[in-house]
């Protein structure tokens, strides 16, 4: 039995990669100092891989920003206006993730999208009517030739035709399968390259095959591969699946001559199933995907063994990971802080190396290894934590009535409008402002020790003074505190509540040089106090106007943390509901009258398969917000927050959240989304942002007032809310004041004019 791995997370034990690509950026490094940083990292990964044991190790999956990116690039797609601009091919490449403003031109980056179900971001490849895709790069081969040099001969691994072609955007008349002849010529020409070097095995990823497929894709995808394995020569090809399982196309896949084929277990929930009714060819290697790359705890051995039991039909297994390691953390080794009877649970990247290899062992010789599988199993055996009784019969006690605000959304209305008393077209922000070096500071100090709890508060209070006061001086509505007390919107609620944990060095990329370091769901969650009522409640008393609370919901609190396994996502979620739903309480009880639920994430976890939408994640996620709000009196305004405004297809969900007031991201998406709103009626008041705090640029007053004018061309005044696209966090004081001071201004005219 062998073992392998999909891919490994390139940014480093240490996050060096980020700090070389932007030491670059900078201008700090040169080219050549980030080339050279790449190919230590490199070799430092494929070295541990083959420390650990694993049989087959993959190269290409490194990146100096995306994979998706290199396949584009390796393959020509690339717009003119990025060529034209005749910059080196890494400026090129950079140019692409990042956009351009210089002498050679003004070009902006292309389109980043959230990578199937995870929270890494790829860079969408764009295509048009002249885009000639052959092979142009030579990336793959020379990165192929570098690990031969060590000895170690990999196994390249690329975006397959199929996928690439379906993730791209097309700006022309053509479609995916006009490229597919082009492909095949170019994907061919690398098999031969490959063989020459002496290359065995070559991974091609096909993760669209996880997605929905019509049975015009399904035929198309089996057309591509019938003409593209004729030319594989004597190169072995593993078709890589992950985050699910391949219904559409299983018999399609075995009945192809691949000679590998990788499938998720973990995530796949009818891979077994497809496996058992179908069969799997005897020649034919099975990459099974066993080790989960997207969480964190460790294996259980037993199962999996089990699980492999279940295979014994298949004659050549090799023991591998659901997904790349890319969406777990690097190494525990750096985990100081945490105890070893806590971290005894967990495997990041190097621990999941590990697990493979004790696998692998134990398969091969039950007996010389059974210490390893009754450490581990001794480990399930045992109690992980002491269970909070109360939270798990406060979930059991819940009824429907539980999820159910009275009274309905439309009378509300009316109550909250006479209580409130605001204008037609209120105005206010979605939460955050500026997060200044001092502010950040004031943090810092705080959690250094430097600086007493009393000074770190006063520092804020001030800070919430200054703020407020703007707020009024411009003359918005509904006013906010500026979250100075907050480093992250999750970390902030997970610090203060019961079952979470939090690690040091645990980064996972999401995209490019960004990294984000999600909590851990260890226990139960609960609240043990207050967390956002002291600093809410004083901004209160500043200001006559309504001061909107601001929380994070649970699916997002959720979906940007690492879950349990040992209980559903959607116990987890209704543990995180309850606690929040207390917060939320107390709020209203000290004299908060608004009070906003951020579902940031709420998309984050909708699975793959539109067949599953409902089944296996909205049916209890959109509940569980809803179990937030229930309780509050009818004069309470919820609002919620969402970063984004891809949810025409789940609208009516949106709507069923029973919030009274939604803002969302809609500057920079045409403000398509209204029609959607419009054709179902939706029912939640809107604030589609009318500026985009993701450029520091500032809109003018004539320009906020056309696209409040066009909102309005398309939904009720009444209806209707102005503000920001969302929080203020990252950007300047100077352009925050002069955005919003327009916003107010523009706001106003509107009215004037109505
Ligand atoms: N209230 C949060 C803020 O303004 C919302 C952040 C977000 O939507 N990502 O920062
Ligand atoms: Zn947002």
């Amino acid at each position: 039995m062998k073992t392998s791995i999909i891919g490994f997370p390139r940014v480093g034990e240490l996050r060096e990669l980020k700090f070389a690509t932007e030491k670059y950026f900078r201008k700090e490094i040169t080219a050549e100092e980030l080339e050279a940083n790449g190919k230590e990292l490199r070799k430092k990964h494929w070295q541990l891989l083959v420390d650990q044991g694993i049989d087959f190790i993959p190269s290409g999956d490194f990146s100096f920003f995306d994979t998706t990116l290199d396949t584009a690039v390796l393959l020509n797609i690339v717009p003119a206006k990025y060529q034209e601009l005749k910059l080196s091919p890494l400026e090129t490449y950079f140019v692409l993730a990042r956009g351009y403003q210089g002498e050679a031109g003004d070009v902006k980056a292309l389109a980043m999208k959230k990578w199937f179900n995870t929270n890494y971001h790829y860079m969408v490849p764009e295509i048009d009517d002249h885009t000639e895709l052959r092979l142009v790069g030579d990336k793959i081969f020379t990165i192929f030739n570098e690990a031969k040099e060590y000895g170690i001969t990999t196994r390249p691994t690329i975006l397959g035709p199929f996928t690439l072609l379906k993730l791209a955007t097309y700006h022309g008349k053509k479609r995916a399968e006009d490229f597919y002849e082009a492909a095949i010529i170019a994907y061919a020409q690398i098999f031969d390259r490959l063989a020459d070097l002496g290359c065995e095995w070559f991974q091609i990823d096909e993760p669209a095959l996880v997605l929905d497929l019509s049975p015009v894709e399904v035929q198309q995808f089996k057309a591509l591969y019938q003409k593209l394995l004729t030319k594989k020569g004597s190169l072995k090809i593993l078709a890589q699946t992950y985050f699910g399982d391949v219904r559409d196309t299983y018999q399609e896949l075995v009945d192809l001559p691949f000679d590998g084929i990788g499938l998720d277990f973990v995530e796949g929930r009818k891979t077994l199933s497809l496996l058992e009714e179908y069969g799997f060819p005897k020649e034919k290697l099975l990459f099974a995907g066993i080790v989960n790359g997207k969480n964190i705890w460790k294996n259980n051995y037993q199962d999996t063994l089990t699980l492999l039991e279940r295979l014994q039909s298949v004659r050549h297994i090799v023991l591998s990971t659901s997904c790349s390691l890319l969406h777990v953390p690097f190494t525990l080794a750096n985990e100081t802080a945490l105890p070893k009877e806590v971290t005894n649970y967990f495997a990041f990247a190097v621990e999941k190396l590990a697990e493979l290899n004790d696998l692998k062992k134990i398969v091969e010789d039950k007996n010389r290894n059974k210490d390893l599988l009754s450490t581990n199993s001794a480990l399930f055996d045992q109690e992980r934590f002491s269970r909070n009784e109360q939270v798990a019969k406060k979930v059991k006690a819940l009824t429907k009535a539980d999820f159910i605000r009275l009274p309905a959304l439309t009378e509300r209305a009316v109550i909250q409008k006479e209580k409130l008393n605001l204008p037609i077209l209120p105005t206010t922000t979605i939460g955050s402002f500026p997060q200044t070096k001092e502010v950040k500071q004031n943090r810092a100090k705080f959690k250094k020790g430097e600086i007493s709890e009393d000074e770190y508060t006063a520092f804020n209070k001030e800070k919430i003074a200054e703020c407020v006061a703007f707020q009024e001086e411009i003359g918005l509505d509904v006013l906010v505190h500026g979250e100075f007390e907050r480093n992250d919107m999750v970390e902030y609620f997970g610090e203060s509540l019961e079952g979470y944990l939090f690690t040091e060095k645990a980064w996972v990329q999401s995209y490019g040089t960004r990294c984000v370091k999600p909590p851990i769901i260890w226990g139960d969650v609960s609240r043990s106090k207050p967390i956002t009522v002291a600093y809410s409640k004083y901004a209160q008393t500043l200001t006559d106007k309504p001061m909107k609370g601001m929380l994070t919901g649970p699916v997002t609190i959720l979906n940007w943390s690492f879950p349990r396994e040992d209980i559903s996502l959607r116990e987890s979620t209704l543990q995180l509901a309850l606690a929040i739903q207390e917060e939320v309480l107390d709020l209203e009880a000290n004299g908060i009258e608004i009070i906003q639920i951020d579902e940031a994430a709420l998309r984050e976890k909708l699975p793959l398969r539109q067949t599953d939408w409902h089944s296996e994640y909205l049916d209890w996620a959109i509940p569980a917000f809803r179990l937030v709000h229930s309780r509050v009196q009818p004069t309470t305004q919820i609002h919620t927050h969402m970063c984004y405004s891809e949810f025409a297809d789940i609208i009516q969900d949106i709507d069923n959240m029973d919030a009274d007031v939604i803002s969302f991201e809609a500057s920079r998406s045409n403000l398509n989304i209204l029609d959607a709103l419009k054709a179902i009626d939706f029912q939640t008041q809107v604030g589609p942002g009318v500026y985009d705090i993701h450029s520091p640029r500032v809109p003018s007053v004539e320009e906020i007032e056309g696209t409040i004018h066009n909102i309005l061309n398309k939904l009720p005044i009444e209806k209707v809310w102005v503000n920001p696209d969302c929080g203020l966090k990252t950007r300047g004081v100077p352009e925050t004041e002069a955005s919003l001071k327009n916003l107010a201004l523009a706001a106003k005219k509107v009215r004037g004019g109505v």
